[in-house]
């Protein structure tokens, strides 16, 4: 028999990732937010700590510190009907699932992600198409959720084509964990889904260099080969990549898989996160540290979101932080009061 995702407490003490004693607490943690370790990222994590700490779930995860929030990037109110997120002028979210391979301790989105539940009806998603389909401003459909690519090859081929059909999206762009949480996923029917004449950017999850794995190389060449150009997107995040030497091995083992490292995210503060907080000074002395002695290939943008829905912004460059911090309109110039708030009623 295929080895099973690991998604309970009790799967966990028996693979050994947490001590037997530990079950009852995390039994408790694991009802209120999904866990779920692919058998690859299992084997992963059972001989690098930093794969363990991104998944296992931990106690402190039922403490919200004061400054956590349910909703730290304040999507519900900015989402015109379900399933899409509407902050920016040009481009929109489009979420058509909310399961994930695995699910990290530290998501931002972890009050909604989860196995049961999320996948929009084909109702929803045709309403949602239809919202894309009359806004000739947005040019970039990004997908999200969830992991789009746990969808049927067939149900995300036939999104794709409709979304690209539309004569006004010039681009679109999937976020995944699948690449480095579960390969085996990346079928010859899943590549022949993402093959478009519009381009698609594939931005790929993953923040310690150990998730290249041998499986990696051949898996990302393929994603490649559909010709979707790779990004990656890492969170950062203590004991997992808060160190100098961390974030150039995980930079540089991005390229090496064809992957061009896109964004750094300061950790949103979620709730029962509190034990992957770096302080952004620290973060941007990590990213000095590279500047000029790593290639600037492998030099991401470092990125929060502001507060209350105020969008993403840039760290260290003058002009951004202070805005954001004070909750005006940020500097992107656009007017959130034009977004309907129906989805939150
Ligand atoms: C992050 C995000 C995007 C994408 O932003 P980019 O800076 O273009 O990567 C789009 N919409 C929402 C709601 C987001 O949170
Ligand atoms: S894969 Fe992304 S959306 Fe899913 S749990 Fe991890 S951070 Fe959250």
């Amino acid at each position: 028999m295929a080895p099973r995702p690991l998604r309970t407490a009790e799967d966990l003490a028996e693979a050994g990732l947490v001590p037997p004693d530990a079950v009852p607490a995390l039994r408790d943690v694991s009802r209120r937010y999904s866990v779920a370790l692919t058998p690859h990222v299992a084997a992963l994590a059972a001989r690098e700590p930093a794969v363990a700490r991104q998944y296992v779930p931990d106690a402190a995860e039922l403490k919200t510190a004061p400054h956590e929030l349910d909703d730290p990037t304040a999507d519900a109110p900015f989402s015109p009907v379900k399933g899409v997120v509407h902050r920016y002028p040009d481009r929109a979210l489009l979420k058509p699932l909310l399961a994930c391979p695995v699910y990290c301790r530290f998501c931002f989105r972890r009050e909604a992600v989860g196995p049961d539940g999320g996948l929009l009806s084909e109702a929803e998603l045709d309403a949602a198409l239809e919202w894309f389909a009359t806004k000739p401003e947005i040019r970039e459909v990004i997908l999200t959720g969830g992991d789009p690519l746990m969808l049927s090859p067939r149900r995300l081929g036939a999104m794709l084509a409709r979304l690209a059909a539309l004569p006004h999206v010039e681009t679109l762009r999937i976020h995944t964990r699948v690449p480095v949480a579960d390969p085996a996923r990346i079928s010859p029917a899943l590549l022949a889904a993402l093959m478009l004449e519009k381009p698609l950017y594939l931005c790929v999850h993953a923040n310690h260099a150990s998730e290249f794995t041998p499986d990696s190389f051949p898996t990302l060449r393929a994603l490649h080969g559909t010709g979707a150009v790779l990004l990656g997107q890492s969170v950062l995040l203590r004991g997992v990549n808060d160190s100098e030497e961390a974030l150039e091995a995980l930079f540089r083992a991005m390229l090496r898989h064809r992957v061009k490292p896109y964004y750094l995210h300061q950790l949103d503060p979620a709730p029962g996160t509190a034990r992957f907080h770096v302080p952004e000074e620290e973060g941007l002395a990590l990213l000095r540290a590279l500047r000029g002695r790593v290639t600037g290939l492998a030099w991401p943008s470092y990125v929060r979101e502001a507060p209350a829905g105020g969008g993403k912004y840039p760290l260290g460059m003058k002009g951004f932080d202070k805005a954001a911090d004070a909750g005006r309109t940020p500097p992107h110039g656009w007017a959130h009061s034009s977004v309907g708030r129906a989805a939150d009623s």
